[in-house]
């Protein structure tokens, strides 16, 4: 896997699908001319890519594609997710930190394109660039709140930090005697939760922290006042009309 492409990291699985195009892009480059994105608040908001036609033209932190345009969301390290339906060629982006999770902007995207004639078994799903269990450190507070909801999978955390054999600099330090939490873990649980098949779905797993393009991580600039730029990952479909294969 090429991390540091023009293009950003690929998933093999979004790869498959010829008729999307998709990017992961490295932080700091522009969204495309003509994408569709939200003022993002961290909230359960999913909205039609028309309603954010020009960006920002309303708070949401999901969009999907109502045309060929691509719908993009801005993440530093929070998850960037990219939804593909094969039966509609609808395609979705959506910006899932902890709480936008915790408040259900994945199920949100899922309703909304199944409102729209999707069906979860044919929805594809990669969870690009995002901080990882090796650098997230939280609160022990917070995982026991989540672990306190009847409506989540089973979290997954250590008390110990991750070492991450692929880290291209020193991963986070400790700050504030929490655990380290896996976030990709606890969408995709959320993902299969609702029934999409675990061979839909990608998890890219490259910590934004220790792993991708310096000043790409928003809790990075935290500890060391560096700088981050956001990451912009888009996804469109290709071609108007039939629906073919994959
Ligand atoms: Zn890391």
């Amino acid at each position: 896997m090429d991390n540091h492409s023009p293009r950003g990291p690929r998933s093999a699985l979004l790869d498959k699908l010829a008729w999307l195009e998709y990017a992961f892009q490295p932080a700091g480059l522009p969204a495309p001319a003509d994408a569709a994105y939200g003022q993002q608040r961290h909230s359960a908001r999913v909205v039609l890519a028309g309603q954010n036609q020009p960006p920002k033209s309303c708070e949401s932190d999901g969009v999907i594609g109502d045309s060929l345009s691509p719908v993009a969301v801005y993440t530093a390290d929070c998850l960037p997710v990219l939804f593909a339906d094969a039966g509609t060629h609808q395609v979705a982006a959506v910006h899932a930190g902890l709480q936008g999770t915790l408040a259900g902007v994945l199920g949100s995207a899922i309703d909304s394109l199944q409102a729209r004639g999707a069906q979860v078994a044919g929805l594809y799903v990669a969870i690009g660039p995002a901080i990882g269990p090796c650098c997230y450190e939280l609160g022990s507070d917070r995982v026991a709140q989540m672990q306190a909801r009847d409506d989540l999978p089973t979290p997954r955390w250590s008390v110990e930090q991750p070492h991450n054999p692929l880290a291209v600099r020193p991963q986070a330090r400790a700050h504030h005697q929490g655990v380290w939490f896996d976030l990709p873990y606890l969408a995709r649980e959320l993902l299969l939760q609702r029934g999409i098949p675990a061979s839909h779905i990608d998890v890219l797993n490259l910590c934004t922290y220790c792993m991708t393009e310096t000043g790409s991580s928003y809790r990075y600039n935290t500890h060391f006042a560096s700088g981050y730029q956001s990451r912009f990952s888009w996804i469109r479909r290709r071609e108007e009309g039939g629906v073919t294969s994959l």
